[in-house]
């Protein structure tokens, strides 16, 4: 089982890289990987389980913050009581996005950042992720508003980019009237 001890840390060098592309049929190892971070991701947002494995909680996770340097990510998000939708891609590609933007107003987060952190991310509004699935399947997503974020947050992962980049620590607050709150 997946600890938040065992999700790396943003010092860690492995999370500036640029994750390699996944050939099919995917690996046990990465099978099992991928069962693990749904499973972090999914209990760490039921209180009890949180609180009882001490996790914290998150929305989504990248391969590489797990020491995996693969283009895989996992997304859960609650859309009611005790139910989740999940969403694996591996080999995610951004395909369409739109002219707007937006940013999350209470700021990111991300397992591999513990500090407090503050300021303005833009991400668009509406993006199109294409993909696989585990099996090998292409798969498409249209997503908005936060999973349209976190998919975003993700991928970024794999490309060795963090949330910190995007703000500017002498004004986190630049140019907030450009994009829309969230
Ligand atoms: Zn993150």
């Amino acid at each position: 089982m997946l600890r938040t001890k065992d999700i790396l840390d943003e010092k860690n060098p492995l999370l500036r890289q640029k994750s390699k592309e996944v050939v099919f049929p995917l690996t046990p190892e990465d099978k099992k990987n991928i069962q693990q971070m749904q499973e972090y991701l999914t209990n760490s947002q039921i209180e009890e389980l949180a609180q009882k494995y001490d996790l914290r909680p998150g929305t989504g996770m990248a391969a590489v913050q797990t020491g995996v340097l693969k283009r895989y990510i996992v997304v859960v998000i609650e859309v009611d009581e005790g139910q989740f939708d999940h969403y694996i891609v591996i080999n995610p590609k951004i395909t369409s996005t739109s002219a707007e933007k937006i940013y999350i107003e209470a700021g990111e987060g991300c397992l591999s950042v513990n500090r407090e952190t503050c300021g303005i991310v833009p991400r668009y509004a509406r993006v199109t992720v294409e993909g696989f699935d585990m099996d090998g399947n292409k798969i498409k997503i249209r997503a908005r508003e936060d999973l349209a974020v976190i998919l975003q947050h993700e991928i970024d992962h794999l490309n060795g980019i963090l949330f910190t980049d995007y703000i500017d620590p002498k004004n986190p607050y630049k140019y907030q009237d450009l994009y829309r709150a969230i």
